[in-house]
């Protein structure tokens, strides 16, 4: 994520701290060592949430690459979304589930190290007891909060998950969105009457998280719907090894096809995109011969894959073109513009 500083990293996932983390931390320095102990503990626990996710979803064959911390939560980056219901309810129910093992875990030992008077006195950083006392506070918040039955909570995930089997995805979706944006004007309204400013800034975040997942979703529900063959141009051009920069531009020019499969003898050898022409032209000049800037190594697609698929695979290789098989032999290029017709085509049909 922009803006944030990676920490550390493991299980192979980079654990990323956003600078507004760093903020928070400064406001409460002014509160003296316990507060920023109360930020160390918050760090921490929000970590392992997102991690319990992260590892569950890794189960699935779903690589996380960083988690994002800031100061309203945790965000892990995952490379795809799980597919099956029963998924996306396992990795919601996992981060949740592990505060609830540290609130069992330290229950009875904060209880007789504190006695009974501390552990249920209001949140306060006055007394290191108190401060002590917060793992089990801040556990139980994270658990509550984050099972509310409404998107963008993990409660939400774990009920659409529940209510797909039977009412569909979309429809489980629409629910869970719905009582999203419920929830968000109940935190409004008690943001307002209380003047409490974070409640509001909490209630717009949910508000718009919780739209978003319903927009991805009918976008994910179109972009299924159609194969690479329903929007691959009629004609495009390839390139031979020895073709020459040069040319490679002009027929960038004339065609408006800016990634080329490079053809040797009717097979496919290798693939320019549009990255590498620029980059070429700028360090090597219009003379260089296409086969030696070529990338060998590249991902495809075929033409009955879906649409949903070729997303996936171009956020997992960063990729923004692809060229497109059918019986081993090179049949077109399918670009992520050419996807993000189709997400425009999704998002007007939504409204
Ligand atoms: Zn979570």
């Amino acid at each position: 994520m922009k803006g944030s500083i990676r920490l550390f990293t493991i299980f192979g996932i980079s654990i990323n701290i956003h600078i507004t983390f760093f903020l928070l931390l400064l406001f409460v320095l002014s509160g003296g060592i316990k507060w920023v102990c109360l930020v160390i503990g918050v760090f921490f626990f929000v970590t392992m949430h997102e991690l319990c996710h992260s590892l569950a979803a890794k189960r699935f064959g779903i690589k996380v690459r960083e988690i994002t911390l800031l100061p309203i939560g945790g965000v892990a980056a995952m490379s795809k979304m799980p597919e099956k219901p029963s998924q996306e309810l396992f990795i919601s129910l996992a981060g949740p589930l592990s505060n609830i093992a540290v609130i069992i875990v330290f229950y009875y030992p904060l209880k007789v190290l504190l006695g009974a008077d501390v552990l249920f006195h209001p949140l306060s950083a006055q007394t290191w007891p108190l401060t002590l006392a917060y793992i089990y506070w801040l556990n139980l918040m994270l658990a509550a909060f984050n099972m509310l039955p409404a998107f963008p909570m993990d409660g939400g995930r774990v009920l659409r998950a529940i209510l797909a089997s039977w009412l569909g995805y979309q429809r489980a979706t629409r629910i869970a969105v719905n009582f999203g944006h419920v929830f968000a004007l109940a935190f409004a309204y008690f943001g307002i009457t209380r003047f409490n400013i974070i409640l509001i800034v909490i209630a717009v975040f949910i508000y718009m998280a919780a739209s978003n997942e319903e927009l991805q979703v009918d976008i994910k529900e179109t972009l299924k719907k159609f194969k690479v063959r329903d929007i691959l141009p009629r004609d495009f051009y390839t390139c031979e090894p020895d073709t020459t920069l040069g040319k490679v531009l002009e027929l960038v020019y004339h065609s408006h096809q800016e990634d080329f499969p490079v053809v040797d003898g009717g097979e496919m050898t290798g693939f320019v995109t549009r990255q590498e022409i620029m980059a070429a032209m700028h360090r090597f000049g219009a003379d260089i011969a296409i086969g030696e800037i070529m990338a060998k190594d590249f991902p495809r697609a075929k033409d009955t894959d879906s649409l949903i698929k070729i997303q996936n695979i171009m956020h997992e290789k960063s990729a923004r073109a692809l060229p497109v098989m059918r019986d081993g032999l090179v049949v077109g290029v399918v670009t992520i513009e050419d996807i993000g017709r189709i997400y425009a085509m999704a998002s007007q049909g939504a409204r």
